[in-house]
């Protein structure tokens, strides 16, 4: 590989840059997006070599699509019209299913794997890029037997030397399942956040009484709006049922301590700590 094209050259664009370029020097790293400010940002940051456009991905070995998954939807096809047939085409967005289908049928469906690394913060824009972010973490490849055998191979290729394990699902079971950990959680976070912050206008009073607790779980709702509301709108049907059921256990808990019933609600705590043998198991 030569030449890659990274579109979109954020948090996650933009720490695949840098360690794709720390373990091959000799590639050259272009970078492409909608402003001019953020390309200059990147070059001085030095995520990318170069500046490019979307015409200039004729001559690509590697794209890497990581912009927001409604504008992935949109210019997939058309990166796709473009890719040289050695080319491979990876995304990295949030939600498969609504991506898969947009290219279900086009002529270079080959040239594409579908992927999401299930590593982040809660920063974006190039300034959020850091080195070893994909390092130990998970990366779901959607739909693997649609992308041709050599790319595949490329692929995983540099998952594995990104230190990525790697997990195969089907577009619809990848998006009902991260509704749960991931969606639900942006959710409730920022709806934390909110509730915090309409019944504390005084700001100073929430920053001296905030402990790590409150910290730790409003930290999500540092994330960016214009990532998020995409990928609500394409996972709404899977959201809706995470919430309904999120509101359900909210509004129980709400019963029982009207009804004040504490040894309930010890028990419902108790039983939910078991999370800590399932998040050991994880790591
Ligand atoms: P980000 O830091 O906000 O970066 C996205 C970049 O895309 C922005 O710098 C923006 O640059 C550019 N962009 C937006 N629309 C564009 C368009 N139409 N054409 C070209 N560039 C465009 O976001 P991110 O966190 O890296 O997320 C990128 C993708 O990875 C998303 O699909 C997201 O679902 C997925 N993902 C995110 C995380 C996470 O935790 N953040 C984890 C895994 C996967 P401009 O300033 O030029 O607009």
């Amino acid at each position: 590989m030569k030449n890659i094209y990274v579109i979109g050259v954020g948090l996650i664009g933009g720490s695949l840059a840098k360690d794709i370029k720390t373990q091959n020097p000799d590639v050259v790293i272009h970078g492409i997006s909608r402003k001019d400010t953020t390309l200059e940002q990147a070059l001085s940051l030095g995520l990318i070599d170069k500046k490019a456009t979307l015409d200039d991905i004729e001559h690509a070995d590697l794209v890497i699509v990581s912009i927001p998954v409604d504008a992935t939807v949109k210019l997939l096809p058309s990166i796709l019209d473009k890719i040289p047939d050695t080319g491979l085409v990876i995304d990295a967005g949030s939600t498969k299913e609504a991506i898969c289908k947009a290219v279900e049928n086009h002529p270079k469906r080959r040239n594409f794997l579908a992927a999401h690394p299930i590593a982040g913060t809660e920063y974006s824009g190039p300034s959020a890029a850091m080195s070893g972010l994909f390092e130990g973490k998970t990366n779901i490849i959607c739909e693997v037997e649609k992308t041709a055998f050599k790319l595949q191979e490329k692929a995983l290729d540099i998952f594995k030397n990104l230190g990525m394990r790697i997990r195969y699902m089907n577009p619809e079971a990848h998006d009902k399942h991260i509704a749960y950990v991931s969606h639900l959680s942006h959710i409730s976070s920022f709806m934390l956040g909110k509730t915090v912050i309409e019944k504390e206008k005084n700001e100073r009073d929430i920053f001296d009484m905030a402990g790590s607790g409150f910290e730790s779980t409003v930290r999500l709702a540092k994330s960016s709006p214009e990532m998020w509301t995409p990928i609500f709108k394409q996972n709404k049907h899977n959201v809706i049922e995470t919430l309904e059921e999120y509101i359900n256990n909210l509004s129980h808990f709400k019963e029982l301590m009207k009804q004040d019933d504490f040894e309930a609600i010890f028990n419902e705590m108790k039983n939910t700590n078991h999370i800590k043998d399932i998040l050991n198991g994880i790591n």
